[in-house]
């Protein structure tokens, strides 16, 4: 369970998240949507302790997360981080790519690395890519790659931020079914997205973030067919 209790959080001057409540339990899919700017990715990184927070607190499984005592090493490998853009080691094969990690943090023998790597990577339906190199993939195959890389570690959680951004539109659906199918495994997941189509469908709940507030959550039925904040329903008739 991640609990998220009234976090603060500036850079510098500028306060980009500004009293955030919210928790997500076990196997509970959330999506979070909202404007550019309004502290969406930066919710992220706090939740792994890539930021400090300035007020406030974050626990993942009971283990706060800014705590002087909490082992963030150890604490990452529950939780999974996929980003926008790429970031595959280019001179690396698929397969390398995605058995590293388990090898290098979690310390397993290539073997084991490479049987859940060909397991997660067949699970992303890239089974027949293992030894290709990531400027051979497409835009899409390389992000599934990324899903991948991040289920070899067997993490508890999985944050998601606008994975689809970046890809051709027709790109798009192939890894947002990727993400529905770890959804319907039962994956953790918090997804920054503005896909509200995937939104709907598959979340437990949606939450709108404008200006470092989180204004409203709710079922994706309410939150889309009835926003009671006015801010979401701008938002809302903008992106429609
Ligand atoms: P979103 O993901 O919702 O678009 P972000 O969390 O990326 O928003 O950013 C929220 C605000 O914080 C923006 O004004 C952004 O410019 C600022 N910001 C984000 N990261 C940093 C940083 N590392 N240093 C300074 N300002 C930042
Ligand atoms: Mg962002």
């Amino acid at each position: 369970m991640i609990e998220i209790e009234n976090v603060h959080k500036s850079f510098g001057a500028l306060q980009v998240l500004k009293g955030i409540n919210l928790t997500v339990d076990k196997g509970e899919v959330v999506s979070v949507i909202g404007g550019s700017g309004s502290g969406k990715s930066t919710l992220l990184t706090c939740i792994n302790g890539l930021e400090p927070i300035q007020q406030g607190r974050i626990l993942v499984d009971g283990t706060e997360v800014h705590a002087k005592s909490t082992d963030l090493n150890k604490l990452r490998r529950k939780i999974g981080i996929v980003f926008q853009q790429f970031n595959a080691f280019p001179h690396l094969t698929v397969m390398e790519n995605v058995t590293l990690a388990p090898r290098k943090v979690k310390g397993m023998s290539k073997r084991d690395a490479e049987e859940i790597a060909v397991k997660q990577l067949s699970h992303v339906g890239l089974g027949d890519k293992l030894k290709v190199y990531p400027s051979r993939l497409s835009g899409g195959q390389q992000q599934r790659m990324a899903i991948a890389r991040a289920l070899a570690m067997s993490p508890d959680y999985i944050l998601f931020d606008e994975v689809t951004s970046a890809l051709d539109p027709q790109l798009v659906g192939e890894v947002l079914d990727t993400l529905k199918l770890l959804a319907d495994d039962g994956m953790t997941m918090i997804c920054v997205t503005h896909e509200m189509h995937f939104a709907r469908e598959v979340s437990d709940r949606v939450a709108f973030f404008n200006k470092g507030v989180m204004e409203e959550i709710g079922s994706p039925k309410q939150i889309f067919e009835s926003p009671q904040n006015e801010e979401t329903q701008k938002f809302l008739s903008n992106v429609r």
